[in-house]
């Protein structure tokens, strides 16, 4: 599997601005924001989107979205977020290495774009 600009992110190869890391996942800013908060979950573990996921891969998701209430609550987000996950091009994916996105700070529309 082909590695991305994540990766490079999880190695300290190119800057960001991490937020919240344990052994299994990282979390930073989203260098193009579409809220005041734009937060960015990935597995350290490459996993491409949602559909290459495996079965083997469930206790690793689930801590990922336990990590999102972690996450958002040291970006203070109590009046609530949004979570994204985009998967493959319809879904609007643009780098192959899965990743949530939180958003919040503002109030959230429906249907999404
Ligand atoms: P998606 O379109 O769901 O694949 O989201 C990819 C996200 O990664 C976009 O919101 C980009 O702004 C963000 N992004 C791309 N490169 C970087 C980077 N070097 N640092 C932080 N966020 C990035």
């Amino acid at each position: 599997m082909s590695e991305t600009i994540f990766s490079k992110i999880i190695r300290r190869e190119i800057p960001a601005n991490i937020v919240y890391e344990d052994d299994l996942c990282l979390a930073f800013t989203d260098i193009n924001p579409q809220a005041p908060t734009h937060i960015l979950l990935i597995p350290k573990q490459l996993i491409k989107c949602i559909d290459t996921a495996l079965d083997d891969d469930q206790t690793l998701l689930g801590h990922l979205l336990l990590t999102v209430k972690k996450v958002a609550a040291n970006a203070n987000l109590s009046n609530g977020y949004r979570i994204v996950i985009n998967n493959g091009n319809d879904g609007g994916q643009t780098v192959d290495h899965l990743h949530l996105h939180i958003l919040g700070d503002r109030q959230m529309q429906w249907p999404p774009g």
